[in-house]
């Protein structure tokens, strides 16, 4: 095994491409025949992971300006990115649209009207995807769940359906097709298969009460990942019969490609290709406690997942034989030794990754594997809190490094000059 810790130091990201290319071919064995596949860059906005994608035929789905320039110098073509997400300003969509971007799912009727005078003052044709909150929720559903409850992404079903203008054509915008995005991390198929035929069904439901026959339907996503922890991705092969016989019965244009039928993943496509390789910079015992002081903390993995909340206990980073290099594999499978909390460099009783880690006989210097850190790792942390340079991200494919480099957090002086 290559010592990248070694090459590059600590706190370090390594993405192995090859687990991304293995994503996307089991997932696509799930979804139904000729469906189109997004990546939502909020998950990994990395640009060699967002070129692998691009070349797997996988678009973008972008939230932000960053997430477009990183789309872009993915090699994306802009004319089949998809960019959703609440809250987009005038001027983001009027870039966007300037790049070539024409595809937009709107959340709400301010949203349309924001869009169309953005497509007005850019004098192009845009088409729209109208998000739906769908009524739910599905029976026995899992995960985190977005929809059937009062939410702020997307337009409730029943306020859809009493503004039939929504789904017409106002100026240069065209009304082309529906956004579901019903839930997130959903692990269980079945569960995830109810979430999907809901969808299907709403969809069915809106065409038939305000006449939108859609060109795209999203159904959005849920494919669950291990987060921070050991663990294998789910597998959804079994979800592409399920499917497709759902469609045929609500939407059987879908096979002729009217509908084109899409949905989108973050994690499920980039969690495994990512390990974070972190050292122990100091062990100290305080009352019955146990403290391991790694050089990564909530600066570097899991802001997103609230502080202190990173790593079940189950879910940990387990030391192996030699010391101070990249050979340690996290198992958690081996009965706890000694409970050890690990925390970060930060200066906040906030910064842990793990209260009760069942780690043996850690070392200073030792060097810990985390593994299923692909995706909502560095870029969902608090980079700029206590301003450490943030991690290196090495991105490798078989043996071969292809990219290395460091996130910076850069300073613009903006004095005399408009935002
Ligand atoms: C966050 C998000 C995703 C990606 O979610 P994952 O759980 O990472 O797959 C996809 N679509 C939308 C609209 C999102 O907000």
């Amino acid at each position: 095994m290559i010592d990248y810790a070694g090459r590059y130091g600590t706190p370090l990201y390594v993405y192995r491409l090859e687990k991304v290319r293995e994503a996307v071919t089991a997932l696509r064995r799930g979804l139904p025949e000729g469906s189109r596949l997004y990546y939502s860059l909020k998950a990994n906005p990395h640009p060699r992971i967002v070129r692998e994608l691009t070349d797997l035929a996988v678009h973008a789905e972008i939230s932000s300006s960053g997430e477009l320039r990183a789309a872009l110098a993915a090699s994306q073509s802009p004319s089949d990115i998809l960019y959703t997400g609440p809250g987009k300003t005038l001027q983001e969509v009027r870039t966007a649209i300037r790049s070539g971007v024409r595809r937009f799912s709107i959340e709400s009727a301010t949203e349309r009207d924001r869009l169309a005078e953005a497509a007005e003052a850019e004098a192009e044709e845009i088409g729209c995807l109208i998000r739906i909150n769908a009524p739910g929720p599905a029976a026995g559903s899992t995960g985190l769940r977005m929809t059937g409850v009062p939410s702020q992404f997307g337009i409730d079903f029943d306020q859809a359906c009493a503004q039939p203008g929504l789904f017409r054509a106002t100026g240069r915008l065209r009304p082309v097709g529906l956004h579901f995005f019903p839930a997130t991390n959903v692990a269980d198929p079945a569960a995830l298969a109810r979430e999907f035929r809901l969808s299907v069904e709403t969809a069915a439901a809106l065409r038939e009460r305000t006449g939108f026959d859609p060109e795209l339907i999203d159904l959005g996503g849920g494919f669950a990942a291990p987060f921070a922890k050991p663990g294998d991705l789910p597998d959804y092969g079994g979800l592409r019969e399920v499917l497709e016989s759902v469609l045929d019965r609500h939407l059987p244009g879908w096979r002729d490609g009217r509908p084109v039928i899409a949905f989108e993943s973050g994690r499920h496509l980039t969690a495994a290709c990512g390990t974070l390789l972190t050292t122990v910079l100091d062990i100290k015992h305080s009352g019955d406690r146990t403290y391991a002081i790694l050089d990564a903390g909530t600066n570097v993995l899991g802001g997103m997942s609230g502080l202190g909340r990173i790593m079940a206990p189950a879910a940990l980073p387990e030391p192996g034989a030699d010391a101070g290099v990249d050979t340690r594999e996290a198992s958690g499978g081996e009965p706890a030794r000694e409970a050890v909390t690990l925390v970060g460099p930060l200066c906040t009783p906030l910064d842990v990754l793990s209260r009760s880690a069942p780690l043996g006989s850690l070392k200073v210097g030792d060097v810990l594997r985390i593994p299923n850190t692909g995706a909502y790792g560095l870029t969902a942390s608090l980079l700029a809190f206590l301003s450490h340079p943030p991690a290196t991200e090495v991105v490798v494919d078989g043996a071969a490094e292809v990219h290395v480099r460091r996130l910076e957090v850069i300073e613009t002086p903006l004095e005399g000059r408009e935002r």
